[in-house]
């Protein structure tokens, strides 16, 4: 897949010159072989034509064989028609009878053989009319020489008769000399016409293999996702039309490649800004997908690509699951990933990813995080066992009462009367808690009904607590003495409350600050205001709270010495309803305490600054109250 350099001897480009040069090779030694053969034919015609004798010879030689009788007359006739014969191609003239006996020879040196019989079997086959070669090449040494045997002939009345033979020898070395010139250019030219063969068949193979290399580069280019850059088309041909289609296949693989990348960004940035866990599995269980938020839960820094981690292991659910019960019994799985830091409980929804052929090709695990779920389900567990509890208390108490005096006590008329008391104590005691238990319940539904105005909240603190004043100033003393120190501003601050159920809250405080406190002690009562906010505070002298439990003490039916608490008739509801009130003005409730010195709740309300004071109603919670 990637673009491995082709070695020279095996590209294309070294086999389309190879097989141009072999053609061409080829084709010029054919041609070659058949030219220069045929040039010598040619040449060897037209040599045997310039050796021929001309007619008149030959006639010549006829009429001194047919009249011979064998004289040297003769001879040195026909040797005068020989010498006379003018053309230097002919080296020598040899002329026989018709008994085969050399009468003249052209050749000077070579006399002596007149007069003797010829050994040319090839003259006395001429002679004797039988087969006989007419133009045979004779070798004498390393020298080649054309013949032209010639019968000499005499027709009287249609009867020929063979009189003689002249055997016309001419030397060929200079025909060949000129073949050989003519061949020896030829291979010449043939040299450099390959030559010149392999250099352009080389330049017109990398013109053809270029463009194929160049689509090679590309594709390797897009094999590694690099999609820049575009063949240029220089050729219509097929190869101009491969690279037209890579480019159109390019352009095609990057738009494709663009929507998957898009595809899978959004589905990265769904399942990163899920705030439940997504986990996707392969068939092995091996998890190839996950989320933020899934990694957050699970506790796991990331997972790095090629980092092959079991979903069982990651749930740590190995001891309860194996993949194939997983596979087989999807649904939901409760597991706790609480920390010494976090309680966390997950709900994990398994589900199989099938395709559309009903292959099962993974898992996909969906964890939702229950832990607010799980503890308001337990805060009402809890609720429902303390409203029991706090119920069967006071009902135990009043049921054996009511057993004692049934027994007999209601004889007695004091004892009587002292059970009675109880009796009705505890009974008053459950209606008030079961009142409190109803108000709470109608806040829980939004259903409690808050008349809102804006109030001087100076004005109406001060108010409250006068009553409280007034109480131990009353003839009718109550148990415990106290004295409240105000601190409280004398500019008007208003804000928008109900002042039924302010003062409710006020009441629990004042009440909890007395209660809790020692007979005589001095609660110090304040009221300041901030930039946004108005801030009430009533500290006491008393017992304190806990560190631990300063929190809790707005918690329903929490009590921090439940059986002091509910020995002073406390129901553990009180400051639950005053978070709830106070919260419903968009305020703020809480305490800071020292144990053995005492405590401080405090109350933050906003207040309307530019609240006008003619709107105000004065007396409007006179009757209220
Ligand atoms: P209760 O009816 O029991 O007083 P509250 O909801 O009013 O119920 O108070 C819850 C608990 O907070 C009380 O039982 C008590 O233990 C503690 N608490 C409230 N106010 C004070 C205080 N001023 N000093 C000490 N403890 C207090």
């Amino acid at each position: 897949m990637t673009g491995k350099k082709i070695k020279f001897f095996s590209s294309i480009h070294f086999k389309i010159a190879l097989v141009f040069t072999l053609t061409l090779v080829v084709t010029l030694e054919l041609i070659g072989a058949v030219f220069i053969r045929q040039l010598e034919r040619s040449s060897l015609a037209s040599f045997r034509q310039q050796i021929t004798l001309p007619a008149y010879v030959n006639d010549a030689l006829v009429q001194q064989l047919e009249g011979e009788s064998g004289g040297s007359k003769i001879n040195s006739d026909i040797h005068t028609v020989l010498t006379a014969v003018n053309n230097s191609s002919i080296t020598d003239i040899e002329v026989i009878d018709a008994k085969g006996i050399i009468r003249g020879v052209s050749d000077i040196n070579n006399q002596s053989v007149v007069g003797q019989k010829t050994t040319d079997a090839n003259l006395r086959a001429a002679l004797s009319n039988s087969k006989y070669s007419k133009n045979p090449i004779e070798k004498k040494g390393n020298k080649r020489y054309q013949v032209i045997v010639k019968p000499l002939v005499t027709s009287t009345d249609g009867n020929s008769t063979v009189v003689g033979v002249v055997k016309v020898t001419a030397n060929l070395e200079a025909v060949y000399d000129s073949l050989q010139q003519i061949s020896t250019l030829y291979f010449s030219a043939t040299l450099l016409a390959i030559a010149l063969g392999i250099v352009m068949s080389l330049i017109i193979s990398r013109a053809l293999t270029k463009p194929i290399s160049e689509i090679s580069e590309r594709t390797t280019r897009i094999a590694r996702g690099d999609y820049s850059g575009e063949i240029i088309i220089r050729s219509r041909d097929e190869i101009g039309e491969l690279g037209k289609n890579v480019n159109l296949l390019a352009e095609r693989i990057e738009e494709t490649t663009n929507s998957t990348e898009f595809e899978r960004r959004r589905l990265d940035m769904v399942l990163g800004h899920m705030t439940d866990g997504v986990i996707a599995t392969d068939r092995r269980g091996m998890i190839n997908i996950i989320n933020s938020s899934a990694l957050n839960f699970l506790g796991i820094e990331s997972l790095n690509e090629g980092d092959q981690r079991s979903i069982i292991q990651v749930l740590k659910i190995e001891e309860e699951y194996s993949l194939r019960e997983l596979l087989e019994d999807t649904g939901e799985i409760t597991l706790d990933f609480s920390t010494q830091e976090r309680p966390l409980i997950l709900k994990a929804y398994v589900n199989l990813l099938q395709r559309s052929s009903g292959f099962i090709s993974g898992l996909v695990v969906v964890l939702h995080d229950v832990t607010e779920q799980e503890r308001i389900n337990e805060e009402r567990r809890q609720f429902v066992s303390n409203v029991s509890h706090e119920l069967r208390t006071p009902l135990t108490s009043v049921k054996s009462y009511i057993d004692a005096l049934q027994d007999g006590a209601l004889e007695d008329q004091t004892v009587a009367h002292s059970f009675l008391t109880v009796a009705q104590n505890e009974t008053t005691r459950m209606i008030h808690m079961i009142n409190d238990l109803l108000e709470l319940s109608r806040m829980d539904q939004g259903r409690m009904k808050l008349n809102m105005e804006f109030v001087n909240v100076g004005e109406l603190f001060n108010y409250i607590l006068n009553r409280f004043d007034m109480i131990i100033s009353s003839d009718d003393k109550p148990e415990k003495t106290y004295s409240i120190v105000r601190d409280i501003t004398t500019a008007p601050v208003w804000a928008e409350l109900d002042t039924s159920k302010f003062t409710q809250v006020i009441d629990n405080i004042m009440n909890n600050a007395i209660k809790y406190s020692p007979d005589g002690s001095e609660i110090v009562v304040s009221m300041h205001e901030n930039e946004h906010h108005v801030i009430l505070s009533i500290t006491d002298q008393g017992l304190g709270i806990p560190k631990k439990d300063l929190t809790h003490v707005f918690d329903r039916f929490f009590r921090v010495d439940k059986a002091r608490s509910r020995a002073q008739g406390g129901s553990g509801l009180g400051l639950a309803i005053s978070k709830e009130i106070i919260e419903q003005f968009h305020g703020r409730i809480w305490a800071e305490s020292v144990e053995g010195k005492g405590s401080t709740f405090y109350i933050a309300l906003p207040f309307e600054p530019d609240f006008e004071a003619e709107d105000w109603d004065e007396g409007a919670w006179d009757d209220e109250a």
